[in-house]
């Protein structure tokens, strides 16, 4: 017998990201769009009649939905980037009581960027300097970029040492990233550059299908792909 569809709240609906996850999920049979949530709709309300959310607003709407999510009991994908230490914190106490994928990146390609960074650095050893590069459109409004960060702490517990990210805003670039290791006589890059943000829209709604019911917890992107 077919299961019946997965019912979707998506928050931050109106905006780019919204959008694209909008545009995604109505061409995909397994998901029904049970609520679109912006500036001045009830979380709650709309979390109520859903199996999961998945959130690409800002990070001043956190606490809504962390309060929403532990009322209902519901499981939770988070695509917003630049959250504080307090609300990274209200995430993790979120996360002891219900799913959470929490991703700076939703794109594969990212995924294995962050992987292959991982081994790129163990491989190389301390003779090779990393930095990062992130350009992305003029409208972003985080600085540096979550993907940024997140390569920043992949290589910060390798070297123990704070990397240097330069951050590059220009017309409408969706996303691009570069991981450089600088060494004695040689350099190695590993880029990566999302043409079109339908990319992050599928890993979120792939990331909702794989948590509706996983246990409590704060889950990445990598736990989603087995990396
Ligand atoms: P955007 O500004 O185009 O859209 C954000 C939307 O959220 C707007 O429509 C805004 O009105 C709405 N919003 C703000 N506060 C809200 C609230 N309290 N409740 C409901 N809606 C609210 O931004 P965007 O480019 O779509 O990016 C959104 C977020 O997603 C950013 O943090 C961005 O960095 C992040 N992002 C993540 C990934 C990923 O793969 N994880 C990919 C792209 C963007």
């Amino acid at each position: 017998m077919k299961s019946a569809p997965i019912r979707l709240t998506i928050i931050g609906a109106a905006g780019r990201m919204g959008k694209s996850v909008v545009d995604v999920a109505q061409n995909d049979p397994e998901i029904q769009i049970a609520a679109l949530c912006d500036l001045g709709d009830s979380i709650e309300s709309g979390l109520k009649n859903s199996d999961v959310a998945i959130d690409f607003s800002q990070a001043e709407s956190l606490e809504e939905i962390c309060r929403a999510a532990l009322h209902h009991r519901k499981p939770l994908v988070i695509g917003t980037t630049g959250h504080s230490q307090r609300q990274r914190e209200i995430l993790e106490e979120t996360g002891r009581s219900v799913a959470i994928v929490l991703a700076s990146n939703f794109s594969v390609g990212v995924n294995v960027l962050f992987w292959l960074t991982r081994k790129t650095a163990e491989l190389l050893g301390s003779d090779f300097d990393p930095e990062i590069i992130e350009t992305h459109h003029k409208m972003k409004k985080d600085s540096p970029s979550g993907t940024a960060k997140s390569l920043g702490e992949i290589l910060n517990t390798l070297r123990n040492s704070e990397i240097s990210i330069q951050s590059i805003r220009e017309g409408e670039v969706v996303g691009e990233h570069t991981v450089i290791f600088a060494g004695p006589g040689e350099r190695l890059e590993l880029t990566h550059r999302a043409a079109d943000r339908a990319i992050f829209a599928a890993g979120a709604l792939r990331a909702a299908k794989w948590i509706i019911n996983k246990a409590a917890g704060l889950y990445s992107m990598q736990d989603v792909l087995g990396l």
